[in-house]
């Protein structure tokens, strides 16, 4: 490719929800191909995701479609202590404060949707015909890159040259320290997330109903997220909210870890163990354990977060997602972060962008994502000493007003 050529060459490592978001972005512009290490099903994990309007304006402007992802719009919150005794109702739309709405999907109805819009034709997405789909290499991993030259070399020997190299090979990424000077890893918080899917099916062949609080949100049409919380000093809480328009519910149980996963080294999740769960939530009321023993997936996650990085940047290549900043999901931010950055590449997409300018390019992204990343990083390890009403809005309000990386370039510029 001559240096002065616009139509770049991309490469982008891993394809959970950065990288696909990413693909779809750059494909405006650019030959994309992403490697995958993974079967074309590949999920980190089933069960939900919650996409706040950090995150709802980008996919929207991407043309993300809700109906097929049978995402569910969250228009509030209410609360319950462990018997079910109700404590609050919080009617409070995201999208009439932030001009985007918080919803909840199916994490493979989710990826599956960003997945289409990597790979669907132009037309079928309203784009011009030069935004070719991008091409996805399955169950061949990147082992190894030179970030000067842009080289990444593939689990069966081959080596690849791109433009650019997009590093969004998750949690545990392999390429990270390629682009770093000190190796770095995830590390344990000490806290244990399990999570549940369960459908409406199985509940009523359990309970004989659903509980009022989902049949409320079904007569509705509405979803909502529902916290059951101990109130007794102990930190115990599980979050649900629904999914696949509302057929499914998602339960979130966060507890301190007990005992250690040796798994947990290799990815986000372990497999399930109702049992430990039951025994920490047994004095929660009875239909919440039912919906825990028929629930159709259970997923442990001992809970990691990455350190701010002190680069995410060298030549030709970039981390963006989890590889970059990985968190805790008390407050559900790790996926907005990654779409974040997915929209942070746009800078890749303007006009006069060519080959020589790329790691310039790439350094600006980071100007303005490492420290938006860190902040939201910061917000989500303060979590618990969220102590009012005033300070969960502040945080909302830091986390959902982000305005991109354009109108945030646009912003500094105003102010310099
Ligand atoms: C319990 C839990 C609940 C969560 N809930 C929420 C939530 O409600 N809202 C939210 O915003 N976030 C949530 N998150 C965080 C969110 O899941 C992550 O932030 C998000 O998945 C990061 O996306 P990613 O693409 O960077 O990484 P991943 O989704 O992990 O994708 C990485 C991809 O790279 C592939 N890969 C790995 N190594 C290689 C290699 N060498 N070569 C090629 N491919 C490779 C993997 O197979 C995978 O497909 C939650 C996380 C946890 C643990």
């Amino acid at each position: 490719m001559a240096a002065n050529d616009t139509r770049l060459r991309v490469a982008i490592v891993g394809s959970g929800i950065a990288g696909l978001a990413a693909a779809r972005i750059l494909r405006e512009q650019h030959d994309v191909t992403v490697y995958e290490r993974g079967e074309p099903s590949v999920a980190t994990g089933g069960q939900g995701i919650a996409n706040f309007p950090n995150s709802t304006h980008i996919l929207e402007s991407m043309g993300f479609d809700y109906s097929r992802a049978g995402s569910v719009e969250l228009g509030g919150w209410n609360s319950v202590d462990k018997h079910g005794k109700y404590l609050y109702n919080i009617d409070y739309s995201m999208r009439e404060r932030y001009g985007a709405p918080l919803v909840s999907h199916m994490r493979v109805d989710f990826r599956t949707e960003l997945l289409r819009l990597a790979t669907a034709p132009a037309g079928n997405l309203g784009l011009d015909a030069s935004a070719a789909p991008a091409t996805m290499v399955w169950n061949n991993g990147a082992i190894d890159l030179d970030a000067e030259s842009g080289r990444i070399t593939l689990e069966d020997g081959s080596v690849v040259e791109a433009d650019v190299v997009i590093v969004a090979d998750g949690i545990h990424s392999r390429l990270r320290n390629k682009i770093l000077s000190e190796p770095v890893s995830a590390q344990k918080t000490g806290l244990t997330c399990c999570r549940v899917a369960v459908s409406a099916e199985r509940v009523e062949q359990a309970l004989g109903k659903l509980p009022r609080w989902w049949q409320d949100q079904r007569e509705k049409g509405q979803g909502y997220m529902h916290l059951i919380e101990a109130l007794d000093g102990t930190s115990r809480l599980t979050v649900a909210y629904p999914l696949r328009n509302l057929t499914w519910m998602n339960m979130a149980w966060v507890f301190q870890t007990r005992k250690e996963r040796a798994s947990t080294t290799e990815s986000w999740h372990a497999d399930g163990d109702k049992d430990e769960i039951l025994e920490v939530y047994d004095d929660f009321g009875d239909d919440l354990k039912t919906m825990l023993r028929v629930a159709d997936q259970v997923k442990l996650w001992e809970l990691q977060d990455l350190e701010p990085l002190p680069t995410w940047t060298s030549g030709r290549a970039i981390l963006i997602g989890d590889a970059a900043h990985a968190m805790t999901p008390l407050q559900g931010q790790g996926s907005n972060m990654a779409i974040e950055d997915a929209d942070g590449l746009r800078l890749l997409t303007q006009p006069g962008v060519t080959r020589d300018s790329v790691p310039e390019i790439l350094k600006t992204v980071e100007s303005v994502r490492r420290p938006r990343a860190t902040k939201v990083l910061m917000n989500t390890r303060s979590t618990s000493k969220i102590s009012s009403a005033a300070d969960r809005y502040a945080k909302f309000d830091e986390n959902c007003t982000y305005p991109g990386i354009l109108g945030t370039l646009k912003q500094q510029a105003a102010a310099s």
